[in-house]
């Protein structure tokens, strides 16, 4: 190969877009191409916010990986003179009786090296009394945590990507033929891309446009995603005076804190119904809103009437273990594939989209954990 490597990555989400900008950092010739836009209103990575913790239960590799993700957020903040990652702390609230994972998160935290504070259910009530803690015997609080902007980050990787010279395009790549030997990627407008290899980080399409090798092993469910208005005036439930929390009560229920403008946002972690992340209409369902309402009488209880004032459906790309996708097409040496964020992907975005770069610029196997041949 004379020169530069060209390298297509498709997809601007969270993976594809970090991948791109890693491969052009180690000097390879990269096109960026996405059908709708870094971030955009069907894609996983679109959307307000996401959350940034390390606390991920026993015998994962994805304290690790977050601890290297904050240290490249925070690298690339630092850069770039802007914020992404709002530190206002993630809360995990523990029942004594079922808390393996916080229990086993406890020991991942210390190796990753991410600070964290064990509290008492009493140190908890005093420290925020706009919460309910009945129940919660401890709790875990990782301070250097918190929330990142989620479509206005995908946008910022793809100008910085832009600035140091990449090429990015808004365009759709055609899903035929992806699964046979590939010499061009065939475009929307019937142009073609030329490239020594294609990076796919297609997130929920992932499966569609490769039905040979991954097909439903990428699946797209449906989840609903609530925002409440807080009183006015009243900034118990605000950054940073609440934090991002996670309980896992009957059900993963999880929320981020009003920010400036949006409200207090929570969702039910549950797997829905699978979803068209195409034409999927963009509907909550009114029984997961009920529930929802329940939970927060209960928590919050001074948001027992807090107005609904906007909905998101978003999708998550689950696979059957929850491990991302990090491989190499099984056929084709020169595609690699990324995805399978199974609703915990974004905030590693830095971090995956380093590992894909320095594998595919240093001709590597992934690691077992990610390929393919372990499903
Ligand atoms: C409700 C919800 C809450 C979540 N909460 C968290 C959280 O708190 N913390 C966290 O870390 N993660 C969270 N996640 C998961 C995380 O957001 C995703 O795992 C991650 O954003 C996936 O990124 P991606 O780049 O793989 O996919 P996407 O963002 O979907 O990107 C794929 C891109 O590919 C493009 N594309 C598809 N097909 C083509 C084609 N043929 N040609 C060109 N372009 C194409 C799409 O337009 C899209 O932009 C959440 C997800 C959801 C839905």
């Amino acid at each position: 190969m004379k020169g530069k490597p060209h390298i297509a990555v498709i997809g601007a989400g969270a993976f594809g877009g970090w991948t791109a900008l890693h491969l052009l950092e180690r000097n390879a010739r990269v096109t960026l191409l996405d059908v709708w836009g870094p971030g955009n209103s069907r894609a996983s990575s679109g959307g307000e916010t996401r959350i940034m913790r390390g606390t991920y239960g026993p015998d994962q590799p994805y304290s690790e990986m977050a601890a290297r993700a904050l240290k490249l957020w925070a690298q690339y903040e630092r850069k770039w003179k802007r914020q992404f990652l709002h530190r206002c702390g993630v809360l995990w609230m523990a029942e004594g009786r079922n808390d393996a994972f916080e229990r086993g998160s406890v020991e991942m935290l210390r190796t990753a090296k991410i600070p964290f504070d064990e509290l008492s259910a009493g140190q908890m009530r005093k420290r925020w009394p706009q919460i309910n803690f009945e129940g919660v015997e401890w709790g875990i609080f990782e301070p250097a945590c918190g929330y990142l902007d989620a479509r206005v980050s995908c946008a910022a990787v793809v100008d910085a990507f832009i600035k140091a010279g990449g090429r990015y395009r808004q365009a759709s790549v055609n899903p035929e033929c992806l699964e046979q030997p590939l010499r061009a990627l065939t475009l929307s407008d019937h142009s073609q891309v030329k490239a020594d290899r294609c990076v796919f980080g297609c997130g929920p399409w992932l499966g569609r446009l490769f039905p040979k090798t991954v097909g439903n092993l990428v699946r797209a469910t449906k989840q609903d995603v609530f925002f409440f208005g807080t009183p006015a005036g009243d900034m118990r439930f605000h950054d940073p005076n609440t934090p991002v929390w996670a309980d896992h009560r009957d059900h993963f229920y999880y929320g981020i804190p009003g920010t400036d403008r949006r409200g207090f946002k929570i969702a039910d972690d549950t797997r829905g119904p699978d979803f068209d992340p195409t034409n999927g209409e963009r509907v909550i369902d009114p029984a997961t809103l009920k529930n929802v309402r329940e939970y927060i009488a209960f928590r919050f209880p001074a948001l027992r009437e807090a107005p609904l004032i906007e909905t998101r459906v978003c999708q998550y790309e689950q696979t059957p273990d929850s491990h991302f996708i990090i491989d190499r097409h099984p056929e084709n040496e020169n595609v690699w594939l990324v995805g399978g964020g199974s609703g915990h992907g974004f905030k590693h975005g830095p971090a995956v989209g380093e590992m894909m770069a320095e594998l595919i610029v240093k001709d590597r196997e992934p690691a077992a954990t990610w390929r393919l041949d372990r499903f």
